[in-house]
């Protein structure tokens, strides 16, 4: 991937490069830079987190609404989610949610029993008057109250007949509620998010959810056929949002994207992981300025959340300006699946659901302890190859040496030493580095917004 073939339209980030320092470059604009570029974080003031701003206003005709390019409206058959079930649709080739190394229609309940046996809260409030919920129409169909199924997508970029609609998953819950969106491989070769969707969209009863849960494991699915983080044209989707009609493939797949789905989300959370040979601590990236984010994020149970304000064309800030309250969830690193990453990033899920209203779980965990974070990159000086001594999460002291850059040709070995005392929330893993590579990502614990 992300070579230097020849292309009429090169990506912006590609000019006059070399192809390892495109590499390099590419895998900074998720993971570093959104940090780096961040504008600083805002002192919470008073009562800033209790009244959050108004938000943009959204049409009522753009919330559950069918698009004009999709007139025929027929109602979704319900589906269990938990059943295998063939393609949604009757292309040929349609590919499954989940990746091929991954057992499909497994029970996934009983993975509450590797968890500290809970107790029941005695104190557990009465069950509140629900009221009724309506049908959502999505992607030209019509998902009635109390329903789940499986739609698809189809950005309409690709040759009649050879389209390969995304899979997305729907429970429309009984009750009425807020509308939360979840997106996993917008970078296709990002896989921890796509089971992670999985297990918190199986595991929803629609008879007990208030509101509605949206789930596009595969956003990205050219990519993750091809385990590749870009699009079929070597761009990066995450910097495309919230495209355009008429402008490049990516612009287009955004686009459709944002229109068709994006749009009728009161909540997103963007599922990612560390890009290029880097892992991070399950994590959020928020905009801690914005405080109708900085109170979501407080939902979200045994996170650290760092603050972000993302870059232009992330979905995340796309989303947000639409006043569509967003998140980005790092857990793990690309290419692999993660059991502890994705545990991390279920429970977290479950957790923002309960503190919406939207589910109640028969378990009491106590409230939601997430941990904030300011937080700065340290580079590798040197060339080489690196050798890390610390290992993911570990706590660590300003000057502690946090591994070392050894030059195979010289013998040269040089020690990268922490910036500050703190947590490592991400790191490369060991691999050959240039001087100025980003190589470690020190948090340190920051005030908890509104108190
Ligand atoms: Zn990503």
């Amino acid at each position: 991937m992300a070579q230097t073939t020849e292309s009429q339209e090169p990506a912006p980030v590609a000019k006059s490069k070399t192809g390892s320092v495109i590499v390099a470059e590419l895998a900074e604009d998720e993971s570093v830079e959104d940090i780096e570029q961040s504008e600083p974080r805002k002192a919470p003031s008073a009562g800033s987190t209790a009244e959050p701003e108004p938000e943009l206003e959204r049409p009522a005709s753009s919330r559950g609404t069918d698009t004009p390019d999709n007139p025929a409206k027929k109602v979704a058959p319900n589906i269990d989610l938990k059943e295998v079930a063939p393609p949604p649709a009757p292309e040929p080739q349609v590919a499954a949610p989940a990746t091929p190394d991954m057992v499909t229609g497994e029970d996934l309940t009983g993975q509450s029993e590797l968890e500290p046996v809970p107790e029941v809260d005695p104190e557990a409030p009465e069950e509140a008057v629900q009221e009724p919920a309506t049908s959502l129409t999505l992607l030209g169909n019509e998902v009635l109250p109390g329903t789940s199924t499986r739609l698809a997508w189809s950005p309409g970029i690709q040759i009649a007949g050879l389209s390969q609609p995304t899979p997305v998953l729907v429970v429309n819950g009984a009750n009425a509620g807020p509308t939360l969106c979840l997106t996993g491989a917008v970078h296709g070769d990002e896989l921890n998010g796509i089971e992670i969707i999985r297990r918190t969209m199986y595991d929803l009863d629609p008879e007990k959810l208030s509101g509605r849960v949206v789930g596009i494991p595969i956003v990205n699915l050219p990519g993750f056929q091809q385990a590749s983080r870009y699009l079929p044209d070597r761009r990066d989707l995450n910097r495309h949002f919230p495209g355009s009609e008429n402008g490049s493939l990516a612009d287009r797949i955004a686009y459709s994207l944002f229109e068709n789905i994006i749009k009728h989300c009161d909540m997103l959370v963007d599922i990612h992981t560390g890009s290029l040979k880097r892992t991070n601590l399950p994590q959020l990236r928020a905009d801690m300025n914005n405080p109708a984010v900085a109170e979501f994020t407080r939902g979200f149970d045994r996170m650290a959340v760092v603050h972000s304000t993302g870059s232009p064309g992330m979905l995340r800030n796309a989303a947000v300006d639409a006043g569509i309250t967003t998140v980005t969830l790092e857990a793990g690193e690309s290419h692999r699946i993660q059991e502890h990453q994705i545990d991390a990033g279920v429970n977290s899920l479950n957790s923002l659901m309960e503190k919406q209203g939207m589910i109640s779980r028969m378990f009491v965990w106590g409230d939601p302890e997430p941990v904030y974070y300011d937080s700065a990159w340290v580079r590798a000086e040197y060339g080489g190859i690196l050798f890390s001594s610390i290992d993911l999460g570990d706590r660590v002291s300003k000057g502690e040496i946090l591994g070392y850059v050894a030059d195979p040709i010289t013998n040269a070995q040089y020690p990268i030493r922490s910036s500050s005392d703190g947590r490592i929330i991400g790191m490369a893993v060991d691999q050959v580095v240039m001087a100025g590579f980003a190589a470690y990502h020190i948090g340190t614990e920051a005030e908890v917004p509104g108190e």
